[in-house]
């Protein structure tokens, strides 16, 4: 199946480039996903596509007027489509939310510019969604994440075990990683990941992700369930501590 994403924005070029380079590159050129950059302009109203105005009740800043979004999602909606509008006050993108779009069979992205869009267009979208706690200059950025995010998650994307093992995957940040040199400016690789033991290597490499995650996303660790395991580990990362142990 072709997961295809249709995006309303007034600036189409800001996304072919960072789509078209790299994994979301290549799951376009073996047809997994289809990226379509709509200009909002196309809707525009009047001789000169006018798609904005001042806000109602002064301040500084134009909003986009409700008719050019309205007008092109009524004729790039189908059946099958999520339609998302990208928002600060949305909901916080994550790796469940990525997961759960790139299940869907059609998105239709619409992305915000000066102050944002008329009020009245929410009620038109099915979701939505934020990047973070941040605001940025459009939506189009907030675009090309979602759409990453995503697009590496479509079945025969990447390795499948890649985005099991890696940061979220298992409600867990990832454990550290190395490559060569096995000793770099007096640190060594930790002697495990070069023991050839893959039982050891495994247990290692939980026992660090856990570390990490209990040092810097504790909010990851209360709102997941933890196996018998996983407790004996974090018993033994909390002794280590107490004795002064390593850093995450
Ligand atoms: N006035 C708006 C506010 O204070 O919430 C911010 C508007 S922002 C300058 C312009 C557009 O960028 C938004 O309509 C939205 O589409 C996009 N945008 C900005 N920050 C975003 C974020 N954190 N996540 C998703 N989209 C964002």
């Amino acid at each position: 199946m072709t997961l295809e994403i249709d995006v309303l924005t007034l600036f189409p070029a800001m996304l072919e480039a960072p789509l078209g380079e790299s994994i979301p590159g290549r799951v376009q050129a073996r047809g997994l996903a289809a990226v379509r950059s709509h200009d909002l302009r196309r809707w525009g109203l009047g001789r000169h596509r006018s798609v904005d105005d001042y806000t109602y009740g002064g301040g500084a800043g134009m909003v986009l007027r409700p008719e050019p979004i309205a007008a092109a999602l009524r004729e790039l909606r189908r059946p099958d489509s999520t339609v998302i509008l990208l928002d600060p006050a949305g909901e916080r993108l994550d790796q469940a939310l990525a997961r759960e779009l790139a299940a869907r069979s059609h998105l239709v992205i619409v992305c915000g510019r000066y102050e944002g869009v008329d009020e009245r267009i929410r009620s038109l979208v099915d979701r939505e969604l934020s990047i973070g706690d941040v605001v940025l200059s459009g939506g189009e950025p907030a675009a090309i994440v979602v759409i990453d995010a995503v697009l590496r998650l479509l079945p025969g994307a990447i390795e499948a075990d890649s985005t099991v093992d890696e940061s979220f995957g298992h409600g867990l940040l990832e454990y550290p990683q190395y490559t060569r040199p096995a000793e770099f400016e007096g640190r060594r690789v930790p002697d495990t990941l070069v023991s050839g033991d893959h039982a050891a290597v495994r247990r290692w490499r939980l026992r660090e992700a856990l570390r990490r995650t209990r040092a810097r996303r504790p909010d990851l660790l209360a709102g997941r369930a933890l196996s018998d395991d996983e407790l004996e580990l974090l018993a033994e990362i909390e002794s280590e501590e107490a004795e002064g142990g390593s850093r995450a």
